[in-house]
């Protein structure tokens, strides 16, 4: 073995002996409520496929027509060739479908952190970040090179304190070509722990400091609020956001994410948004069936079908322990601390036909390792009941975790 597969190989043997090593696992079937693994049927709580579209036909024969009529691949990145109707289509829904002024779509969700933050802040400005924000949000904020600080998860004095010591730092000098500007960024309902941010408490903050509000509704769009435009529809704040953001692989079944704000917003990241421009546009038939999607969960049949997911929701809150749990999400972290204790729980279950993977560091913190359960609308009363038993039998202890606000039925 040579040098460099040496050394790899001992950075490898280190991720084991922490518990932290992972490895791909191949399904053979769609994402649904069962997944196919090696002629095996599991019962599938690890997805984001909130609304069950991912496999939906309406969304596949969308994609299917993009095919035909526009082929396989863009050819080129937005800016150049690759821009097609399917492209503006989708930018256009999406700004009817969140009520503002114009939208932006990118491959990723990942991309759109990267290439918005990098294209709205530079080396004189401060980013300050939950403690608890997406992977992307932060990758963006180091690569942006601006001041980066972190309030404690959903902590308004935290917040409040850090944006009293930008207020006072001076750190434009004079000769600056602009105004140095502050941007808050944070998830309305959170990846890995489900609960909500306290939305109209940062509103209030963020004007009151003269800062800029960025919020990622990965996990909320599609779910939330009378027009399931999100958590910040639900709150009444949505056109107080200066940057909204979600993807459209979670609830709205395809791949991509998606900006939502002025339209100078998104001309600025048309002309800035490095992600956006050196990138090859993202497949037609990924925009087309995107569309569909946004149009599907806006349909009755979406209003269905989140009302589906809310009440398999609540009837796992109730099969674990009555009353008292009140879950705020479809996310349900069930916090177990150890690496390895983490994986041979999932293990358990896995061998008992239910797949609900160990999310470890560095998704979330050392020690903080816990199995992440998410419902879906695909899921039936049955299953809820099958995975209720099995998380019963392994003396699971599923809480809500802590926030600030009334639980989700208050805030749908
Ligand atoms: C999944 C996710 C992203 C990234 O979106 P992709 O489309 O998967 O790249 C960004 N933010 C949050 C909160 C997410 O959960």
């Amino acid at each position: 073995m040579n040098d460099f597969d040496l050394e790899l190989n001992r950075r490898l043997a280190q991720l084991k002996e922490q518990g932290l090593h992972r490895a791909l696992r191949t399904f053979d079937s769609p994402q649904g409520a069962r997944v196919e693994f090696q002629g095996r049927l599991l019962l599938n709580f690890s997805s984001n496929d909130y609304l069950g579209l991912a496999n939906e036909p309406s969304l596949k024969v969308a994609a299917h027509e993009a095919v035909e009529r526009f082929g396989t691949g863009a050819g080129a990145s937005r800016l150049i060739s690759g821009s097609l109707t399917p492209h503006s289509e989708l930018e256009q829904l999406l700004a009817e479908f969140k009520g503002t002024e114009a939208a932006l779509s990118f491959s990723t969700g990942y991309a759109t952190a990267l290439g918005t933050i990098c294209a709205l802040m530079d080396r004189e400005d401060v980013i300050i970040l939950d403690k608890l924000v997406h992977a992307s949000i932060v990758d963006a904020a180091r690569l942006s090179a601006a001041k980066l600080r972190v309030f404690a998860h959903n902590d308004m004095n935290d917040l409040a304190n850090i944006l009293k010591w930008a207020d006072g730092g001076s750190r434009a000098p004079e000769s600056s070509r602009r105004r140095s500007r502050v941007l808050i960024a944070t998830e309305s309902v959170f990846s890995m722990d489900g609960d909500h941010a306290p939305l109209r408490d940062l509103v209030e903050l963020k004007e009151k400091h003269g800062a800029w509000l960025m919020v990622d509704e990965a996990h909320a769009t599609g779910l939330y609020g009378p027009n399931r435009r999100g958590l910040a529809e639900a709150l009444g704040v949505a056109q107080r956001i200066e940057i909204q953001m979600g993807t459209l692989g979670k609830a709205l079944g395809v791949a991509g994410g998606y900006i939502a704000g002025s339209r100078a917003l998104v001309d600025c990241l048309v002309n800035r948004a490095r992600s956006f421009i050196f990138s090859t546009a993202p497949v037609p038939a990924a925009a087309a069936a995107a569309s569909a999607g946004v149009r599907f969960a806006q349909s009755a049949e979406g209003e269905a079908r989140r009302n589906v997911l809310w009440q398999r929701v609540g009837e796992l809150s109730s099969s674990l322990d009555g009353a008292s749990q009140d879950f705020q999400s479809a996310i349900i972290p069930w916090l177990i601390g150890e690496e390895e204790k983490a994986v041979q729980t999932a293990e358990a279950l896995w061998q008992q036909g239910i797949y609900m993977p160990a999310i470890r560091f560095p998704t979330v913190a050392r020690g903080r390792a816990r199995l992440r359960l998410t419902v879906t609308a695909a899921h039936t009363r049955q299953d809820i009941a099958r995975v209720a038993d099995a998380v019963k039998r392994l003396g699971a202890n599923l809480r809500p975790t802590s926030s600030q606000l009334p639980a989700h039925a208050s805030a749908r």
